[in-house]
């Protein structure tokens, strides 16, 4: 049985990742480590846990000794690396545990595979999900493409270029076989409420201020995350080796619209006045250092690989959004504890 390593799978993409895996490929002993922080919570993945596939390891990435321990005790034939700090707010607050855990972590990942598979390359694959923010910003036109420079702004998507870089330059120096794939913003169940969509559907549901950053004219490209998890399946299996693709959504929104859209939806699923949830967005003071737009041109991906978003945003946010509606003991639990303090911080 295949030995696969997932790293991050507590969280919201990586639980996704996880839960695919496990399913689809009993033939695959699936190992998931994560250290459980503050956005790794084991009720992301609850329905799988008893499967006869599936083993959770807790651990940190940072701690090298365990990497190296864990790689001397399993022979993984492939890493999915998705465990990472994720959020560029905090970023600005605390960039070393940016890197500690995505350029460091990411290094000890990388060290351990090269020693493990030192002697045969041979189906093996270290596989780095990335994000589209390491391109930097683009102005009101254009996409980013595969061969578009790096030129990252936050503390986050710095952390996230150094280990993409590191990633590549582990195939061109030592042959390490890798994929790599860079994006876009993604949505869907189980995403923890500081990150714009959940943040949003849970301070509708409480009737608490939607704290919209500068303007509101930022732009992101949105992507229901089952379709992200569809996309690194099919590059895991079917990627050229030492490739990057740009996984994207082929959808724009500027924040104040999504908002604005997000309010209707909830208006109407919580039998409320027309525009009453509108009345809750406040803008507050922009993020230092806030790029404009990001869009990503997905076309390499489709045309080598045939992927593309199976579901429209508008089902995925129908999605979405009932699954919140029916899951607030999950946001209820996420919201307590130190999320208070965290938020109380952010905002106020
Ligand atoms: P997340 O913050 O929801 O989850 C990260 C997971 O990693 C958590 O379970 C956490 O406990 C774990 N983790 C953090 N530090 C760790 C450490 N030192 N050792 C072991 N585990 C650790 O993040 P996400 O949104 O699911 O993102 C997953 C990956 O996808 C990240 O690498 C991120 O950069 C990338 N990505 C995210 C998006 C997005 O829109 N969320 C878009 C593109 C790429």
């Amino acid at each position: 049985m295949k030995k696969i390593l997932i790293t991050g799978g507590a969280g919201f993409i990586g639980s996704h990742v996880v839960r695919r895996f496990v399913n689809k490929y009993p033939e695959y002993q699936i190992y998931n480590l994560d250290a459980l922080t503050y956005a790794g919570n084991l009720e992301n993945i609850k329905d799988i846990e008893n499967k006869p596939n599936y083993n959770f390891i807790k651990g940190d990435i940072v701690d090298e000794v365990f990497i190296n321990e864990l790689f001397s005790i399993h022979n993984f034939e492939g890493v999915l690396h998705l465990a990472a700090e994720s959020h560029v707010d905090r970023s600005i607050e605390d960039p070393l545990a940016f890197v500690k855990t995505n350029v460091i972590g990411t290094m000890n990942l990388l060290n351990a595979a090269k020693k493990q598979w030192k002697d045969n390359f041979d189906g093996k694959r270290f596989y780095h999900i990335s994000t589209d923010e390491v391109y930097g910003s683009l102005g009101n036109e254009g996409l980013f493409t595969e061969t578009t420079a790096y030129d990252p702004n936050s503390p986050y998507s710095a952390s996230k270029a150094s280990s993409d870089h590191f990633v590549r330059a582990y195939g061109e120096t030592y042959g390490l076989p890798y994929v790599l794939t860079n994006c876009s913003n993604n949505y869907g169940s189980y995403h923890f409420p500081e990150k714009l969509i959940p943040l949003f559907i849970n301070n509708i549901i409480n009737n608490k201020p939607l704290p919209v950053y500068g303007d509101g004219n930022y732009t992101r490209d949105w992507l229901f995350v089952e379709d992200h998890a569809i996309a690194i399946d099919l590059v895991f299996h079917e990627g050229k080796n030492h490739e990057t693709y740009n996984i994207g959504g082929f959808n724009e929104w500027k924040n104040i619209d999504l908002v604005k859209l997000l309010c209707q939806i909830m208006d109407e699923k919580l039998g409320r006045e027309k525009g009453k949830s509108e009345e809750l967005i406040t803008y507050v003071k922009d993020r230092p250092g806030h790029d404009l737009r990001y869009a990503i041109d997905a076309s390499k991906i489709n045309k080598e690989l045939g992927w593309k978003p199976s579901v429209t945003f508008e089902e995925g946010l129908e999605r979405t959004i009932n699954w919140y509606l029916n899951n607030e003991e999950w946001l209820k639990n996420v919201t307590s504890g130190s999320y208070k303090d965290y938020y109380k911080k952010q905002y106020s």
